[in-house]
């Protein structure tokens, strides 16, 4: 689940991507997103290498790196939908729960299955018991 936290965080300096000027989200050719600041300390030599994959991307300017809109988009909707102070780790800490949950979900089911298979079990005794006794 490593890959939900990159979506929403800089590579370079670990932050948020936001939807201002210091920490938006910039695409290299590669696909890849790094913040505007740490953009502006990989560009050397009308290159960028790519942190992620390693791959080179040039422009003649720094100002032709374009900015990632659909992720500007997704954090907007995210801001609006699922919490009033968007918290990008929060929502990558929750994904990485689920495996989590569902494993508590299935020992529990194991252990409610457990409980009811003994009760049954009980049950049949106790019938058994009943019928024998009425028997004799
Ligand atoms: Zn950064
Ligand atoms: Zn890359």
């Amino acid at each position: 689940m490593q890959e939900i936290n990159s979506v929403f965080e800089c590579t370079i300096c670990l932050q948020s991507f936001t939807t201002e000027e210091d920490h938006l989200p910039k695409i290299l050719a590669c696909g890849h997103n790094i913040c505007s600041k740490s953009v502006s300390t990989l560009f050397e030599d009308r290159t960028i290498k790519c942190p992620v994959c390693r791959k080179l991307s040039k422009y003649d300017s720094i100002d032709d790196i374009p900015t990632d809109c659909k992720l500007i988009t997704l954090i907007q909707f995210l801001k609006k939908t699922t919490y009033f102070n968007f918290a990008p780790g929060l929502i990558a800490n929750e994904f990485k729960e689920i495996p989590k949950i569902v494993s508590k979900i299935q020992r529990e089911n194991k252990k409610i299955k457990e409980f009811y298979d003994l009760r049954i079990l009980k049950l049949k005794k106790a019938c058994k018991m009943i019928l024998e006794h009425n028997e004799a």
